[in-house]
């Protein structure tokens, strides 16, 4: 199964590519956790991406594409992927084209996850992530046992800086102007399915494998 997920920040992409994985036993490629990744790890391009992704920003699409290709070149991808957070842009897309063709892997799908401003606002405002095991929590939907800790490891919990109030409002404004361009483009490649990402995780799950078959 080769899909990609697209929706607005905390739209839902991140949780439904992890059930998506498990479901298909594929790989989740997040391009925002590779950056995070090349950020926490002071690599060259951590460097150029941390104050554009502080700011809510699209890091340039030569750098997004090349991290890409990189990744879809491992072993394991061959059984299929999910990519979350990518395409972002038409460039984006039209690259990820190109080097599906070239490797012979066409996409399944593409499911848009449709959510709105207000939803999204709240579900980031209260999204706290372990510092150390990476597991997400809600202050108001996932609360831990005990304020600030992890239940799983006693990892201190942390707000992204890019899930802070003006960021927000601003990664929003670059899903409106650019990402959502995509849902029209993969509208026409024939690949899209539209989902309703306001329910609860596991009734968009269900939707999204009905329509997957
Ligand atoms: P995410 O975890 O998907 O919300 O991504 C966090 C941040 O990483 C975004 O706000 C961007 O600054 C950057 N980023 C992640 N994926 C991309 C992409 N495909 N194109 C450009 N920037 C990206």
């Amino acid at each position: 199964m080769r899909l990609v997920l697209l929706s607005p920040p905390g739209g839902g992409k991140g949780t439904q590519a992890k059930r998506l994985m498990k479901r298909y036993s594929v790989v989740q490629i997040s391009t925002g956790d590779i950056l995070r990744q090349e950020v926490q790890e002071g690599t060259e391009i951590g460097r150029q991406a941390a104050s554009l992704m502080e700011k809510g920003e699209l890091v340039g699409d030569s750098v997004i594409i090349e991290i890409i290709r990189r990744r879809l070149e491992k072993e394991d991808t061959k059984n299929g992927f999910i990519l979350d957070g990518f395409p972002r842009t038409i460039a984006q897309a039209g690259s990820l084209k190109k080097m599906l063709e070239e490797m012979n892997l066409p996409l399944n799908g593409v499911i848009s996850l449709e959510v709105s401003d207000e939803t999204i606002i709240r579900r980031l405002g209260g999204r706290r992530i372990c510092r150390d095991c990476g597991l997400e929590y809600h202050l108001e939907f996932k609360p831990p046992k005990s304020s600030g800790r992890c239940d799983k490891c006693g990892g201190d919990l942390y707000l992204r800086d890019d899930d802070r109030e003006g960021v927000i409002s601003r990664r929003l404004k670059v899903y409106r102007e650019e990402t959502a361009l995509l849902v029209d483009y993969y509208q026409r490649e024939g690949l899209l399915y539209r989902m309703d990402g306001e329910g609860e995780i596991d009734k968009v799950f269900e939707e999204i494998i009905n329509k997957l078959g």
